[in-house]
């Protein structure tokens, strides 16, 4: 049954308001207009291997700042773990009333770190393996349970990843960055709040309802006068990604065209707290969300963070309410006036369309 007025499923024009946190929302316009500057006309990626002259590459250990730490421990590293040479927050006292992060001026207290991921130059997430990246994942929940151990004044310990010259990477050589500080950022503390409301009131986690919501819930819109179908809408259709104890889901009011979120499936709210025998399954579910991404937009750069339960004197109590999550926001096109003076994203791709084509890619059942 097909109403030839309803209108066509991948064309959407229409604001949307992310669940989570309200006072954010995206206008889904599949003109593309919207946007003058395209994929295709970004820097490319570095793909080489070895450089010879990159102070992150097997062999110019000597060129970087002091180790903090490497994994494997003993022998040839495969990750390696080092102060940043230019941190943004640091032991020093004196710069107080550092400027961090949105009209937040708080003292310059806090560390940055760089995390080689890899010690190939230019391999891409997904090409890594599913035990490499798991023991990257070790890697970042070590590091943070260590500094939040190391000073009761860390609040935040966030770790994120810019991958290529699209997602603002100056060091070509894959890496990731952990900045610990003695405040909350101010997404992550809309998040908390907002879904320590959302608990108040319902008395269960808004991100495991959303999960649930993606795995079951269909719902057909009809037009008041006539009854006809005005629009399907089936949440399953968010689902890209889905393994025993990790979720990919594209979000409903996505920013960026292919952003994609990963959320362990069982409520947890703190990173730190990931089992070590789940890490498996995150590796091989993020392998298997960054080949799709890859091989969708051709080329992913990116920036992925994680989004975790500030370690705040609230934390207990936002423990049943806040669930922690990945965050992948994929770089395809460069912010405009509109988006810049607007403060509202603009999405070319309907993500119900882009979360379609993402599930289509075919990937090989072993990885
Ligand atoms: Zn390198
Ligand atoms: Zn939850
Ligand atoms: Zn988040």
């Amino acid at each position: 049954m097909s109403d030839p007025k309803a209108p066509e499923s991948n064309e959407v024009r229409e604001i949307r308001t992310n669940p989570i946190v309200p006072s954010e929302s995206v206008l889904v316009a599949t003109a593309r207009s919207m946007r003058p500057k395209k994929a295709e006309e970004l820097a490319p990626r570095d793909t080489r291997k070895h450089v010879e002259t990159c102070p992150f590459c097997r062999g110019n250990e000597h060129k970087t700042p002091p180790l903090i730490m490497s994994w494997p421990a003993e022998g040839e590293w495969d990750i390696r773990m080092v102060e940043n040479l230019y941190p943004v927050l640091g032991d020093d006292r004196s710069q107080s009333n550092f400027t961090f992060g949105l009209q937040q001026t708080i003292d310059g207290y806090g560390r940055h770190e760089v995390i080689i991921d890899h010690y190939e130059h230019g391999i891409a997430v997904h090409e890594m393996s599913a035990s490499h990246l798991e023991a990257l994942f070790g890697v970042y929940q070590t590091r943070m349970q260590q500094l939040f151990a190391s000073d009761d004044r860390l609040k935040y310990v966030l770790i994120f990843k810019n991958f290529g010259p699209a997602a603002g990477a100056s060091i070509p050589h894959t890496h990731s960055q952990v900045i610990a500080m003695p405040v909350v950022p101010e997404n992550v503390d809309a998040e908390v709040k907002n879904s320590a409301e959302h608990f108040a009131k319902h008395h269960h986690c808004i991100f495991c309802a959303l999960i649930d919501e993606a795995l079951t819930f269909e719902a057909t819109i009809y037009d008041r006068n006539s009854g006809a179908v005005r629009r399907k809408i089936s949440v399953g259709q968010y689902v890209v990604e889905r393994g025993e104890k990790f979720i990919a889901i594209k979000p409903f009011a996505s920013r960026y065209e292919w952003e994609v979120h990963i959320l362990p499936l069982a409520h947890q709210a703190d990173f730190v707290d990931m089992r070590e025998e789940d890490r498996a399954d995150l590796a091989r579910v993020m392998k298997r969300t960054m080949a799709r991404l890859d091989a969708v937009i051709g080329g992913a750069q990116y920036n992925y963070f994680l989004h975790s339960v500030p370690h705040d004197a609230k934390r207990d109590a936002h423990t049943p309410s806040y669930h922690w999550h990945l965050e992948i926001c994929p770089r395809t096109s460069i912010p405009t006036g509109f988006e810049l003076g607007s403060g509202l994203f603009v999405n070319t791709v309907n993500p119900e369309l882009a979360a379609e084509r993402l599930r289509a890619v075919e990937l090989d059942a072993s990885e």
